[in-house]
């Protein structure tokens, strides 16, 4: 992950610099919109923001070890510092991941999708789920049926 964010031309920030945080997220987004097999470009924007009780539970957890470092704004957490943990067990920001849900409901680095308020959209993942158990069934009568 760190390679691909150095491709895009990211980099960590200097001592005493400020993260342009909106700026920074609002070019992270566009990029996780386009990722081209995301949901295989059938809804057609980015999904919707995660609901708020999702948000609201999210695990709060100390940062115990050095080095790890918060994916949206790619700074390191300090030992001791609280951060915010997706079901995915992904670490970020309080502020970073909270901001990021307001916008999309999966995490930014692996896509783990958080529920919505977004009665569409849930409807809309119902259907896609359907489809492709109906194609697993498909595929697991033809093996039955030719092997
Ligand atoms: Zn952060
Ligand atoms: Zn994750």
């Amino acid at each position: 992950m760190a390679d691909y964010f150095q491709e895009m031309g990211w980099r960590e920030l200097e001592d005493g610099e400020q993260p342009n945080h909106l700026l920074h997220m609002a070019r992270f987004l566009i990029d996780f919109g386009h990722y081209d097999d995301y949901l295989t470009g059938e809804w057609p924007r980015l999904p919707p923001a995660a609901s708020k009780e999702a948000v609201k539970n999210l695990q709060e957890i100390v940062i115990q070890t050095e080095n790890k470092e918060c994916p949206i704004c790619l700074k390191k957490f300090q030992v001791n510092e609280k951060a915010k943990e997706m079901p995915c067990h992904h670490l970020f920001h309080e502020k970073c991941i909270i901001t990021w849900l307001n916008q999309t409901n999966s995490c930014p680095f692996c896509r783990y999708e958080l529920p919505t308020d977004d009665e569409e959209y849930e409807a809309f993942k119902k259907q896609k789920l359907r489809a492709e158990q109906r194609k697993e069934d498909i595929e697991t009568l033809h093996n039955s049926m030719f092997s």
